[in-house]
């Protein structure tokens, strides 16, 4: 499924295939395709390959560095680099907080952050989420107190996705008591080599170490790093997150990924080189998993031609991509059978050189398995998307 291309898409396409193909680093293709687990370097790397196109920032207005591509050639970038298998970018810095300081950065912020962040210079975590403050995220406890011309940070972030590659950190942090608990919530930057900043490995249920705690003990940060007014930073964390759920569905990787489950049915189910249908009821599944991916890519496009948006569109394709992405692994981890018990370590480089090749395809697909369980949950969890929509049709 398409959308009508004119000739100039077309040879948008080409262009970006090309690149993927002859320009971009192909270790890196190498390490998708087996599954394997990326280092900071290797995204560092091909973040950098894509900037040296201008094809990093693709969301960032063409001022501060985005290509200023209409939303059809961005949905062609996207499906290239995913046919390609090439990594998405890490979103922290270039989908979540580069475009909030575009728009609302002060000249200072601006100069500092973006062309550091468009160059890879720095990588970005988010800090929300805490011990108690996760769904109900307004009620969160980190304390910013004035000192001066410094604010003086104490609390605990948690859950906070690769804390231990940043070199800054947004965090939400609240600098005034208020009757509405959404009301003086401030976002603050501060680098993540800061006095008193400390960060907790947290180890996932897949083995990876992806996640970590981030303690903040009387950080002292200067007031110049606040993003937007003092205790008005409840817009500025929505305008984040709406951001973030568009940022999930990525058809042409399910589609790739659906192409490596067929064809690995049939070997594993009609036996090597038979070209004999699927059993019925494994061919059943596919087909019904095959028509949810077709309507999730009609509400991706409803989504980029405008024709739904605000929470209908965020909340919805939020719950729709991620419930459709548990879907896939679930298949993948059916077809893997017993070969997906064994533990390992996915974070190995080589691991993937010297093992059967059932293991070469079912430990991957168990890891991402247990990975995927999380999509429903971060980004705000699919019962809380539920609620936002409710509440934006009653
Ligand atoms: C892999 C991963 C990466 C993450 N990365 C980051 C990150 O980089 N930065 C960051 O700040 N956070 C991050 N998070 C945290 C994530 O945003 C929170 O986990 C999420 O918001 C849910 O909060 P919680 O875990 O505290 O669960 P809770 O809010 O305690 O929810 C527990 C359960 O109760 C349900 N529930 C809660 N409230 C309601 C309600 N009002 N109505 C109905 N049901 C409800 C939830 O749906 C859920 O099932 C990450 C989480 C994961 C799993």
């Amino acid at each position: 499924m398409h959308l009508t291309e004119t000739a100039e898409d077309k040879a948008f396409r080409a262009e970006v295939r090309r690149f993927f193909v002859k320009d971009y680093p192909q270790d890196i293709l190498r390490k998708v395709r087996n599954g394997q687990i990326l280092t900071r370097d290797d995204h560092r790397r091909s973040q950098v390959a894509l900037q040296s196109r201008g094809w990093f920032a693709v969301t960032w207005p063409k001022e501060y560095g985005g290509p200023g591509w209409t939303p059809r050639q961005r949905y062609i970038f996207d499906e290239e680099l995913e046919i390609a298998n090439a990594p998405g970018v890490i979103p922290m810095g270039v989908i979540y907080i580069g475009p909030l300081i575009c728009e609302y950065g002060t000249a200072w912020q601006k100069e500092t952050w973006l062309p550091a962040t468009l160059n890879s210079e720095i990588f970005w975590a988010q800090g929300y989420s805490e011990p108690e403050s996760g769904s109900d995220l307004a009620s969160l406890r980190t304390k910013g107190e004035r000192d001066g011309d410094d604010y003086v940070i104490t609390g605990r972030k948690t859950w906070t996705s690769q804390a231990h590659w940043a070199d800054w950190i947004f965090c939400l942090v609240r600098t005034s008591q208020e009757a509405r608990k959404q009301d003086g919530i401030s976002v603050i930057c501060l680098p993540m080599d800061s006095p008193g900043v400390s960060v907790e490995p947290i180890v996932g249920i897949d083995g990876s170490h992806y996640l970590n705690s981030v303690v903040l003990d009387q950080v002292r940060v200067p007031r110049r790093n606040l993003i937007g007014e003092e205790g008005k930073g409840w817009g500025l964390a929505k305008f984040i997150l709406g951001n973030e759920r568009l940022s999930y569905a990525h058809i042409s990787r399910k589609r790739e990924d659906l192409k490596i489950l067929k064809a690995r049915a049939r070997d594993v189910l009609n036996g090597r080189g038979s070209n004999a249908p699927l059993p019925e009821d494994f061919a059943a599944k596919i087909a019904s998993y095959e028509i949810e991916l077709d309507h999730l890519e009609i509400s991706v496009f409803r989504v980029l031609t405008g024709s739904i948006e605000g929470p209908l569109a965020t909340s919805r394709l939020k719950i729709e991509a991620t419930e459709n992405a548990q879907k896939l692994t679930e298949l993948f981890v059916e077809l893997s059978g017993y070969d997906g018990l064994p533990a390992y370590d996915r974070r190995q480089d080589d691991w993937s050189d010297d093992i059967r090749e059932e293991a070469r395809f079912a430990q991957p697909s168990v890891a991402s398995y247990l990975f995927t369980r999380a999509q429903t949950i971060y980004g705000g969890t699919t019962e809380v998307q539920k609620d936002i929509i409710a509440k934006a049709v009653c």
